[in-house]
């Protein structure tokens, strides 16, 4: 990981907090604050001091650990700009295109809206890393609560363009019943069915199935692959663009 350090581990029910850690300058950020208590318990398992929170969107699975933190350790608060007035105690707001120095590593910052208006995504790119919140998911992505179908799947295609082998954290642990869903598109796919086998391993041991890549969600993915031929023609619209193709199954994922 080029240097930097990452802990990943569960919150409430099925979300994942994340710490970053810059050991040469002994900074430790939490992405998002979904729970206070296990971010704390993270902290002192690593022997680590909270100095700053980088928030990817403002619900309140991912920020109502903020108070609670800020007070206890006088941690720096950095969110999306375009929801600065919905996370709690933001001392820096940040969009698209702008950088932000973590120690001695750099985030670019992609405005990833959809599944809220301001949601962002953090990206390392020396460290081949990205924070992407609620916007992919394994095998999944994010509901659209606050946006539009088209400016999700602009989202996505904007994840699309990174490194195939970017690690990818996400906020939830979905990707079991995500998996579900996803065969219900592309049942012929051999890289979904090898991903199955691996879930249901993993979740049988307890074990997350995050992080994950973006290569591997592009092979599997059908909400990333809404692009694809062959998911065009699995939901019967050959002609369609991709845009359509992505409201279509995003569509189905939520009756399902
Ligand atoms: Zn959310």
């Amino acid at each position: 990981m080029l240097g930097l350090e990452i802990r990943q581990f569960p919150c409430l029910s099925d979300n994942y907090g994340v710490l970053i850690h810059d050991s040469d300058n002994n900074l430790t950020a939490s992405i998002d604050a979904p729970e206070e208590q296990a971010v704390e318990d993270a902290l002192k398992e690593n022997g680590w001091t909270l100095t700053h929170i980088l928030v990817t969107h403002h619900h309140w699975d991912h920020t109502q650990g903020i108070p609670g933190l800020k007070a206890k350790y006088g941690c720096k608060v950095i969110g999306p700009r375009g929801e600065a007035d919905k996370v709690p105690e933001i001392d820096e707001s940040v969009g698209e295109g702008d950088t932000y120095q973590f120690g001695r590593f750099k985030a670019k910052i992609f405005d990833t809206p959809g599944h809220t208006l301001g949601h962002i995504t953090w990206y390392f790119p020396d460290q081949h890393v990205a924070f992407v919140g609620d916007v992919l998911f394994a095998l999944g992505c994010g509901r659209v609560i606050e946006g539009t179908t088209d400016q999700l799947w602009h989202s996505l295609e904007k994840l699309a363009q990174l490194p195939r082998e970017t690690l990818v954290y996400c906020g939830h642990e979905y990707t079991a019943a995500n998996a579900k869903f996803a065969e219900t598109i592309e049942p012929d796919n051999i890289h979904l069915k090898a991903r199955i086998g691996e879930i249901v391993e993993k979740r049988g041991r307890g074990e997350p199935t995050l992080p994950t890549t973006i290569g591997a969600e592009l092979d599997a993915n059908p909400f990333i692959r809404a692009d694809r031929d062959e998911v065009r023609m699995a939901v019967g619209m050959p002609n369609a663009d991709p845009a359509a193709v992505f409201a279509e199954i995003r569509g189905r994922k939520d009756r399902f």
